[in-house]
């Protein structure tokens, strides 16, 4: 398969940009995601996220979902995904590391969001327009600013 974006080398081994993939799912976190890419690289799995929008640093929200698809490569895939990519407006790209600090962190979020779902009293910690006018759920959310 061609890597039209040239972003990393290594096989292609998974992608949702030319057709749609089979989710990835996680049965320790009981979540599921789809990669853009996920290429193999020196042995490893290494996943690629591509955002249309352009930042000069990574996003903390951007983080968050490539670590969950490092952790769903590692439990779909085997092995250790050290690190995944972030491409920004396919021009600036970050290398962030799936390392204990971002382990820790992925895992404490999401028993903190299944604590705010089970517990029905979630508040919006944001006043960003633009989120919820590109969330996929505010046809179904309460707490929208748009
Ligand atoms: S619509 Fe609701 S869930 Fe989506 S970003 Fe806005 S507040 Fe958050």
């Amino acid at each position: 398969m061609k890597n039209k974006h040239k972003i990393q080398h290594g096989s292609i081994a998974y992608s949702d940009l030319n057709k749609p993939a089979r989710p990835l799912f996680s049965k320790r976190y009981m979540i599921a995601g789809k990669p853009d890419y996920i290429v193999k690289n020196d042995g490893n799995y290494i996943p690629i996220e591509f955002k249309t929008s352009k930042y000069e640093s990574p996003q903390k929200n951007h983080i968050f979902q490539l670590a969950a698809y490092c952790h769903l490569v590692e439990e779909n895939y085997g092995g250790f995904v050290p690190y995944g990519i972030l491409v920004y407006n396919n021009s600036s790209q970050f290398k962030i590391a799936f390392n204990p600090g971002v382990r820790f962190d992925l895992e404490s979020t999401l028993k903190d969001m299944r604590h705010m779902i089970r517990s029905r009293d979630v508040v919006r910690n944001h006043d960003d327009f633009s989120r919820c006018r590109s969330c996929s759920m505010k046809n179904y959310c309460d707490k929208r600013i748009v």
